[in-house]
């Protein structure tokens, strides 16, 4: 077993330092600044990693494809060149509409070389969220193939005036002046591209993330959210020299650009890319036959995966997975216990969001793991419980008290803005304080644990209940599947806890299994919290990240207006 490269976190939380981070990584040459591909790809290709496998992308049928860092440095350096040959200007937009194919992961890289701003999206969004993200960002260039440009983008082009070109990936020949073969531009450009000198406040990724009903908002990073990436692949993820490692999310969720494109390349290991979409079994024999050291999934997979009642550690050789690492959603006591069972090493949560651009709270493999808690900050982020209200932000000492996860600003990847969206971000922070919106607490051992969004908080007879806690009982039930849960107004109780249960198979919901979870859950968390109402559902509404929507579900029991559903994943 391999030493964890954090193996004394109290230690290194009191010294850590973001400067000593910083000289870890190289650097542009001649002191030109600090480019996250530079620090991903070039420094690696021009030293002893020129040949190693950065990227092994699986396709649907199983075949695979492998670039090593050399390779990847040539091709991106072809994509900087061909921005530059196009007439695009640093700062400039450059989206990508495509799969997980080798394509997204060179532009992305490329746009970062030529200081084009990169966002992703995801491919299965229809012309509608395209369109409003594409004019949000003022797009100058998109890429995609020729499917997606004829089925959601051909129709959009009057509305979008400033988007300069669109580059097919799949096509041989230029379409028109406007929309161009990308294999053709690449065949043209030269593969050799100095990277312009890069302040590390110069921006590099966008990433849309859904407001509760608003329309989405763009969250800016800048080129030093790499010292975040940097240090989470070290001490989170525990990367080391030679490993294999393995992020199932979609760059069109920030997890699969942060850790799907930077964190692994940035520490020099091999990162695979599963072309597929999820596939329980497929998903076994990839761990299995790609031999995966470190495997960074979501809670929404993970209940899938318990739910085929298999132990893939007897069926599958996993004996080279070391770490199992989860984010997007709390993840409930039950599943890091099952993941013990399942792959031999429990499932390890951490937290993060869109805004912070990086891992900030997680259980590390070096510490005890608490189920059911996010674990601790990452050495370089302060993070509190605090009471937000009133004019100045009020840090909660004692533990145990419930409140706003708030992060004191000045750590690297925290988002610089939202996109033409001034207030809203100003709304965001309170002194030296950035407001997560997510509520929480923390143990007298200094361990977070998660309540809820705030918006999702649910106040019944003067309690304030998370869904989380009243899902995770629910879950212990063996006929329960999945669960959420939201607050619906009631006056003599303000609001009263309501659940929505998928059942596992062979359950029926009947009247009597809702009598029966409803006492079930009394029994666990008394009667105060314990749901009033079950309803049971085929399948609940979740974002394409695979979050479960709950305040689509309130607003359905209202009937009020559904929101912005841009990110909803049709089942
Ligand atoms: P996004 O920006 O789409 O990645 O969503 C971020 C939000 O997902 C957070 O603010 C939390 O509400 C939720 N989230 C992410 N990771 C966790 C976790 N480990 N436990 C609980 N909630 C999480």
């Amino acid at each position: 077993m391999k030493e964890p490269n954090l193996t004394d976190y109290a230690r290194l939380y009191q010294h850590f330092d973001w400067q000593n981070e910083r000289t870890q990584l190289a650097g542009l040459p001649d002191g030109k600044g600090l480019n996250i591909a530079h620090e991903a790809v070039d420094r690696h290709a021009s030293g002893n990693l020129k040949n190693t496998v950065a990227l092994r992308f699986i396709r649907k049928n199983g075949s695979t494809d492998d670039y090593t860092y050399g390779d990847l440095k040539t091709r991106t350096s072809k994509f900087a060149n061909l921005l530059q040959s196009l007439g695009l200007e640093e700062g400039d937009r450059v989206f990508s509409l495509l799969g997980r194919v080798p394509d997204l992961y060179i532009a992305a890289l490329g746009s970062l070389k030529f200081k084009a701003v990169f966002c992703p999206l995801f491919s299965v969004f229809g012309p509608e969220p395209i369109f409003q993200r594409l004019s949000k960002g003022d797009a100058k260039v998109l890429v995609t193939n020729t499917a997606f440009y004829e089925k959601k983008i051909k129709g959009l082009l009057d509305r979008l005036p400033a988007l300069n070109y669109i580059l097919l990936t799949d096509s041989p020949q230029h379409l028109d002046e406007k929309v161009l073969s990308l294999t053709k531009l690449m065949g043209e450009a030269s593969g050799e591209f100095s990277i312009p000198p890069t302040d590390p406040e110069d921006p590099a990724l966008l990433h849309f993330t859904s407001g509760t009903t608003g329309m989405p908002k763009g969250a800016l990073h800048v080129h030093q959210a790499v010292l975040t990436h940097y240090s989470t692949g070290k001490y989170v993820l525990d990367f080391h020299e030679g490993d294999i490692f393995w992020c199932t999310a979609d760059p069109g969720w920030v997890t699969g650009t942060s850790y799907g494109i930077i964190a692994p390349l940035v520490n020099g290991v091999t990162s695979i890319v599963d072309e597929e979409e999820f596939d329980g079994l497929r998903w076994y024999s990839i761990l299995e036959k790609q031999k995966v050291n470190v495997w960074y999934t979501a809670p929404t997979a993970i209940r899938r995966l318990m739910r085929m009642e298999i132990v893939p550690k007897e069926k599958y050789d996993l004996s080279k997975l070391r770490l199992v690492l989860s984010v997007g959603e709390p993840l409930h006591a039950g599943a890091v216990i099952w993941g013990q069972k399942a792959f031999g090493v429990p499932v390890l949560d951490n937290w993060w969001q869109t805004e912070t651009g990086g891992i900030m709270i997680a259980n590390y493999s070096s510490m005890e793991v608490k189920p059911g808690s996010m674990g601790k900050p990452l050495p370089g982020i302060i993070a509190a419980i605090a009471d937000v209200e009133g004019q100045e932000i009020k840090i909660y000492d004692q533990p145990g008290m419930q409140g706003h996860l708030v992060l004191k600003k000045g750590f690297p990847s925290l988002f610089r803005g939202y996109l033409h969206e001034e207030e809203r971000y100003k709304k965001c922070f309170k002194g030296d304080w950035y407001i997560t919106g997510d509520l929480a607490k923390k143990d007298a051992d200094g361990y977070f644990w998660f309540i809820g969004r705030a918006d999702d908080i649910i106040k019944t007879s003067g309690h304030m209940v998370g869904p989380f806690e009243v899902e995770s009982t629910l879950m212990k039930h063996p006929a329960v599947a999945e669960a959420a849960v939201i607050g619906k107004p009631e006056p003599s109780i303000g609001e009263l806890v309501k659940a929505f249960v998928v059942l596992k198979e062979g359950f029926e919901p009947t009247d009597g299994m809702q009598l029966e979870l409803i006492g079930f859950a009394r029994k666990t968390m008394g009667p105060a919290v314990a749901p009033k109402e079950i309803t049971f559902i085929d399948s609940l509404p979740k974002t394409k990240s695979g979050k479960i929507l709950r305040r689509l579900l309130k607003a359905r029991e209202l009937g009020l207006p559904e929101g912005d559903l841009s990110t909803l994943e049709k089942s």
